[in-house]
């Protein structure tokens, strides 16, 4: 319930035969909806001609059964949720970004940021680009296309193109007759592949993804590894590999990602039962039940309970049919929102003394508003353990963690926070086991910027004005005005 927001979900199909890559995309992409929910895209190629499809909305909202006809079959995929800012929330802005260029097309999809955009379009501008949209995909679609008339082969020009892009980028990619999936040198965001029964290569920011398909995991991308499907079989090119260390985003398995997924070798679920267990190992509190806050703060509700040996129940109930996008008909105060979305079982708190387990606090605001719907349930006593250590840092690499200033850790000490908050204590996860939550036995690596400000990739050379998007949307609105 942090309020926090992944940018994108990718899904890639590779055929050697036309057969319905339209059906298993949709349903792909479908699982992947919880990492972005104000648009979506599908292109398809159909013997190296690409048709394609894209719309602000959830999956079912767009591409409804004529959209699907149109789109028909063909021997390729790739497809694209967007959670995107709301200045740039237009159809433009959706992916995947279609580019034509004098060696064929491209299509291209990602999740992350990236974080030289302005410097790479301004380049390209200067040199004569000219771009429709403020997505950094098109920039990137730019720079691929560009090292392509200078190269022997699309997968030599995307590994051209690593050199110059800069930040957190799983992408997939399609020229009229290859599948390229490619993760940055970091692997700072996931990205992974595996067969359908009936032989189809699919290419998925998440294994849930997978699954919705049929298809068997065979493996992660690696981080900096592009690998090329074609009539040929599969291809890895390893030029980047191994050049930074492994920093996959550790708040995907704290929140981001689905918890029936399985992301660089661990799951996502026991990932965030491990975090509860170690919030419980380091904790004393006297309490009758535990609770989570829906849906990511119950898996690591459980693992605290299993730990402490105190009971869990669910004590809170999420409204399922309320998207991020929900606008209430009318004005209501942030707390009538949080009502909307939430209400807590009184038959479970009433008269108890509740530890409520959370992913994050980022304002403090909306957790204040659970607090209360618990204590106006009669909970006695509230203690607020977190799954995450403290926000102090912004993230540059594709979540909108973008202000500072705003974080209640940067505000307030820990005994402030706890009466912002209006628990009777609060805990947060050691930064010392955020290390241990794929593997107890070896400490792994992260990027754990938004925790320490240490980051493991370039970040913006301008840290107030992350977001290309939002400068060049204000650019644009300035040089209207003049
Ligand atoms: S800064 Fe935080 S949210 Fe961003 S990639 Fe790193 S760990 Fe993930």
């Amino acid at each position: 319930m942090s309020g926090l927001h992944e940018e994108c979900g990718v899904f890639g199909i590779f055929a050697v035969e036309k057969t319905d890559v339209t059906g298993p995309m949709f349903y792909g992409l479908h699982a992947l909806q919880h990492r972005g929910q104000e648009g979506c895209g599908m292109v398809v190629a159909d013997d190296g001609v690409f048709h394609d499809y894209k719309d602000l909305g959830l999956l079912n909202e767009v591409f409804v059964p004529s959209v699907m006809a149109k789109l028909g079959q063909g021997n390729m995929g790739v497809g694209h949720v967007r959670y995107g800012t709301s200045v740039t929330n237009n159809r433009a802005n959706c992916q995947p970004i279609v580019v034509r260029h004098s060696k064929g097309s491209l299509a291209m999809a990602y999740n992350g940021n990236v974080v030289n955009t302005e410097e790479l379009r301004e380049e390209l501008e200067a040199k004569g680009a000219i771009f429709h949209t403020t997505s950094d995909t098109e920039v990137m679609s730019c720079i691929v296309a560009m090292e392509r008339l200078h190269s022997a082969s699309i997968e030599e020009a995307v590994c051209k193109a690593m050199y110059r892009i800069k930040g957190a980028y799983s992408t997939v990619l399609m020229s009229p007759t290859k599948l390229i999936a490619l993760r940055d040198e970091n692997g700072i965001r996931p990205l992974c592949y595996g067969q359908t029964p009936t032989g189809e290569y699919v290419v998925a920011s998440e294994t849930c993804a997978l699954d919705a398909v049929g298809a068997k995991f065979i493996r992660d991308i690696e981080p900096g590894e592009i690998v090329v499907f074609s009539k040929d079989g599969i291809k890895s090119i390893r030029e980047h590999c191994g050049k930074r260390p492994p920093s996959l985003c550790v708040f995907e398995y704290i929140y981001f990602a689905r918890p029936d997924s399985v992301v660089d070798g661990c799951s996502v679920h026991e990932a965030r039962v491990r975090a509860g267990a170690f919030l419980a190992l380091k904790d004393n509190v006297e309490a009758d039940v535990v609770i989570g806050v829906p849906d990511s703060g119950i898996d690591a509700a459980i693992g605290y309970a299993r730990q402490s040996g105190i009971p869990y129940a669910i004590g809170l109930i999420k409204n399922k049919y309320i998207g991020r996008t929900f606008i209430a008909p009318e004005q209501k105060t942030r707390q009538d929102k949080v009502k909307l979305k939430l209400n807590a079982v009184s038959h479970v708190v009433s008269g108890k003394r509740v530890v409520l387990v959370d992913d994050s606090i980022v304002r403090g605001t909306t957790s204040a508003v659970i607090v209360k719907l618990l204590r106006d349930a009669g909970a006695t006593e509230v203690h607020m353990r977190v799954s995450a250590p403290p926000f102090i840092g912004c993230c540059y690499y594709g979540t909108d963690i973008d202000n500072e200033e705003c974080l209640i850790a940067n505000r307030c000490s820990m005994e402030e926070m706890a009466q912002v908050v209006g628990v009777d204590s609060l805990g947060f996860l050691d930064l010392t086991d955020v290390g241990k939550l794929a593997n107890t036995d070896k400490e792994c690596q992260y990027c754990m910027g938004c925790f320490t400000k240490e980051y493991p990739a370039e970040i913006p050379a301008d840290r107030n004005k992350i977001k290309y998007e939002n400068k060049y949307e204000k650019k644009i609105s300035e040089k209207e005005s003049n």
